[in-house]
């Protein structure tokens, strides 16, 4: 029984002190752990897909030794608004993401999601990939799903049959409820429907997070709504990569944080997340008045045969190309890419509209979008948004930063850089060069305080017992390349990237590992 006892003990080394093991350890890093508190001075041991300990090691002995000295050691980040969903399949590695530190991604935003959630889970499962996924459930795509693209409100049995399948939707594994209030069909939804469905979803444990219905002359209205259905709701609100867009309303951003910080202040738990850009992307149909876009392309197109309602749909067109997306010039309008036509990407609508052979004015840009809607679409990059916005928004301390990127095939169309940028941009401009905000401030938002707001417990943090999704970046040289006219860029300076334990990029490598994993939401079953 002794003996055994001794066996034991000296096998574990207890005993004689032998030294701890580790798979991985990562030594002599400045650990940035994702609170917010200073840097400070450890060696990290990696067993498993877990953060064994985290300290003095320097005893240890390790299959794997990373060497960090003059690196910062930081939880992976935690992207809240992703659009990865198609690209997760094509490029399973998300170089991109993993590039600027990644390691976990949230889809499903802007009302639009996978439905049912389970069967997209079950392929994603059993797709080897190098990062975590996640997802909310789209109010959009239950909308669509129920009533159609109609503009109408729903009746109480739809409204009960909605709730049912976000309430499915939660026990499928969304981490809550995203709602784009902007697009169809989500622009037809009443905010009391929103509401209902709302308290379902935070009933269950979830969030709510919202493209808002306006990010321009209206924002103010659209930030109290988003407010309202936390308010009423009963669950936690976030205002997602918010912006204010449009020259005439810069500025406003003073306003919209002043109503966050009054809601908090009465106990509304409604936070923010934001992209460093000052351009945003969406479809170029964004340009067209709500109204004209409800029934789908085949209806858009009647209503652009119909000369009376043609003319009603290019005066808002002008107008949004004047004072909302468009910021005043056709040049803001760039393409991201056009199914019908792939050498449209890049250009942008005052070169479309002299390549059509008129004047690139604001009248005829505007034909030359209507023309492009009609054709099927475009996703197009609009330059309308003001620096000191994005800065006002960084600072306020309910701001985490988010891509609302997508995971890009290398090369292909000419997507918004924030899908390769947006997490070293942060770090190396508005850290490094511009000191928006300290190293701790920037790595906690997008680490512990996105892991925080998702209720995902045991990530975001450099702290023993938690998942191993640990990066190793150098502060002094970590950036965004992506650029609006070369997007295809890698961000560099982020050296090492571990997921659940296991390197997906090692000495700038992306490896053969593919250990992610898809994460469920709280009320999983
Ligand atoms: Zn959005």
């Amino acid at each position: 029984m002794r003996a055994a006892l001794l066996i034991a003990l000296v096998t574990s080394g207890l005993l004689f002190g032998q030294p701890d093991r580790f798979d991985i350890l990562i030594a002599g890093g400045k650990v940035v752990d994702g609170s917010g508190n200073p840097w400070y001075d450890a060696d990290v041991g990696i067993r498993g897909d877990t953060i064994a300990a985290v300290g003095k090691l320097s005893g240890a002995t390790a299959a794997e030794r990373i060497d960090a000295r003059g690196l910062v050691v930081a939880p992976g980040f935690i992207d809240i608004h992703s659009h990865g969903r198609r690209g997760i399949f094509s490029v399973p590695t998300a170089e991109n993401y993993l590039r600027e530190g990644v390691t976990t991604i949230i889809e499903g935003p802007d009302g639009s999601s996978p439905l049912p959630l389970k069967p997209f889970f079950e392929s994603l499962a059993k797709t080897p990939i190098s990062i975590n996924f996640a997802a909310f459930v789209g109010q959009g795509t239950i909308r669509q799903q129920v009533i159609g693209l109609a503009n109408r409100k729903a009746t109480p049995a739809e409204i009960a049959r909605m709730k049912d399948l976000a309430a499915q939707a939660m026990r499928d594994g969304a981490f809550g409820l995203s709602t784009g209030l902007f697009y169809v069909p989500g622009n037809f939804t009443p905010t009391e429907e929103v509401i209902e469905i709302a308290k379902v979803v935070g009933r269950m444990g979830g969030m709510h997070i919202s493209h808002m219905r306006e990010e321009a002359g209206h924002v103010l209205d659209s930030v109290r709504e988003t407010i309202r259905i936390g308010e009423e709701g009963g669950l936690p609100t976030q205002i997602t990569h918010h912006k204010i867009i449009g020259q005439p309303n810069w500025g406003r951003s003073v306003d919209t944080l002043k109503l966050v910080e009054e809601a908090r202040a009465r106990g509304v738990d409604v936070t923010i997340d934001q992209y460093p850009y000052t351009a945003s992307s969406t479809g170029i149909a964004a340009l067209f008045p709500q109204w004209s876009l409800e029934g789908g392309q085949k209806s858009t197109l009647e209503r652009l045969a119909a000369p009376e309602e043609r003319a009603r749909i290019k005066a808002v067109v002008v107008e949004n190309l004047k004072f909302d997306r468009g910021a005043g010039d056709p040049r803001n309008v760039q393409i991201v890419n056009c199914a019908f036509d792939r050498s449209l990407a890049g250009k942008n609508l005052a070169e479309i509209t002299r390549a059509r052979g008129a004047e690139p004015n604001i009248e005829n840009a505007a034909e030359t979008a209507i023309a492009l809607v009609s054709k099927g679409g475009c996703s197009a990059i609009f330059h309308a948004i003001d620096e000191d916005d994005v800065v006002r928004i960084m600072r306020s301390p309910y701001t985490m930063i988010a891509s609302d990127g997508e995971i890009p095939v290398f090369g292909q169309a000419a997507p918004h850089p924030r899908s390769y940028g947006t997490f070293a941009r942060v770090l190396g401009v508005y850290v490094r060069e511009k000191h928006v905000l300290t190293l701790e401030d920037a790595v906690r938002r997008m680490s512990g305080y996105p892991a925080q707001r998702l209720k995902i417990w045991d990530r975001g943090l450099v702290r023993p017992g938690m998942k191993a999704d640990v990066i190793v970046f150098d502060a002094n040289t970590v950036a965004d390349r992506a650029q609006y006219d070369q997007p295809h860029q890698y961000s560099v300076g982020v050296r090492d990237v571990i997921v659940n334990g296991k390197p997906v990029l090692r000495h700038d490598q992306v490896t053969s590992e593919r250990p992610g994993h898809v994460l469920y939401g709280p009320a999983h079953q």
